[in-house]
């Protein structure tokens, strides 16, 4: 039987997914802690392959990989030596995420050189935007430089565009709320990606477990030239020890702070879903109202407090809510389909 491989690589762990390739069965879900990046994606890529080969009957016949950037590509590419190498360039502008992509892509290929690969861009799906959409303030050679408005989380909100009209009959007007560890919003308009709160890079936007979501550029300014901190240092605090980890000091997750007496883990939350509920509300405007508000990712598909915080804000036009389970690993199987 043949089988497509779905491979998600982060930057601690490794999933991956094996569907069967006429119609899409899920066959198999793992997941490989991956404590040190390079070796440890290699050691998880062969766990995967090996489990594979041990089911007799399946045959690998494509893998499809979610890949966090593809700069201005608007759909799933098909991996050759060209791509591979125009994704390589674009590790400047994900250097958390890109490298570990595709480092799994570089070892399969060397495993298995005649299978064919599949990348998905989790900045696909916003290539409908508006060019104001995309554009920052700043003069305009930048834009032309590839310092713009991307966006993220792309493939969970393509799966949500997917499902929506099964759950909300009216749609053309929709905000989909991805609240997990990393957290975005994108506003769709007939289903189609018109503004996001993610940007050029994926800490822009919401607050989110350990990154600052949208913040002053002035604070860069002044941890560097005033506490003349490092780059690193900064790239560190932006990324790994803000958001819910930062201002509670207790943890990143959310049931951890749900569940602490703590003031600053209230404070934690409160801000999380204020800084939401402000940002909904700018989309809200880009769109021109609101159809329906739709919740996914961990703390959307299961947090009642977070939502019911971030709705609260709304009572004044209590949209419809909908929480739809979102579904990555479906939409590059599909792709690779
Ligand atoms: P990732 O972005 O890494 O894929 P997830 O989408 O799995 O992350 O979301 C992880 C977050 O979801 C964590 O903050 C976790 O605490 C939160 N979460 C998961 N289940 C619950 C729950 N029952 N109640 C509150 N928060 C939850």
């Amino acid at each position: 039987m043949k089988v497509i491989a779905v491979f998600n690589a982060g930057s601690s762990s490794l999933k991956f997914s094996v569907f069967r390739h006429d119609n899409l069965e899920l066959l198999h879900k793992g997941d490989v802690d991956v404590p040190d990046s390079k070796d440890g994606h290699k050691k998880a890529l062969n766990e995967a392959l090996t489990w594979i080969s041990s089911q007799k009957e399946l045959e690998l016949s494509v893998a499809g990989h979610r890949v966090v950037h593809g700069k201005d590509r608007a759909k799933p590419v098909k991996i050759t030596p060209e791509v591979l190498k125009e994704l390589q360039s674009l590790i400047p502008l994900a250097p958390l995420h890109q490298p570990h992509n595709l480092s799994i892509i570089e070892e399969l290929a060397k495993l298995h050189p005649n299978l064919p690969q599949i990348a998905c861009f989790d900045t696909a799906f916003h290539r409908t935007q508006p060019k104001l959409a995309e554009m920052f303030a700043l003069p305009r050679h930048f834009y032309d430089d590839g310092v713009k408005r991307y966006g993220y989380h792309g493939i969970s909100y393509e799966y949500i565009a997917s499902e929506i009209p099964k759950y909300a009959k009216v749609h053309e007007k929709v905000v989909v709320a991805h609240l997990g560890n990393g957290a975005s919003l994108c506003a769709m308009k007939d289903l189609k990606s018109v503004a996001t709160s993610m940007g050029f890079s994926t800490l822009d936007g919401l607050m989110m477990g350990t990154r600052t979501g949208v913040l002053d550029a002035g604070v860069i300014l002044y941890l560097q030239q005033h506490l003349k901190m490092s780059v690193e240092a900064v790239s560190d605090l932006f990324y790994h020890k803000s958001g819910l980890l930062g201002v509670s000091g207790i943890s990143n997750d959310m049931r951890t702070l749900e569940e602490s007496k703590k003031p600053e883990a209230r404070e934690a939350i409160d801000l999380f879903c204020r800084m939401a509920a402000q940002q909904l509300g700018g989309l809200i405007a880009i769109l021109g109202g609101l159809d329906a508000l739709v919740f996914t990712g961990g703390i959307g598909e299961h947090s009642e407090r977070v939502r019911q915080g971030i709705i609260d804000y709304f009572a004044w036009i209590s949209p419809p809510v909908y929480v739809i389970p979102t579904n990555e690993e479906l939409v590059i199987a599909r792709a690779c389909r």
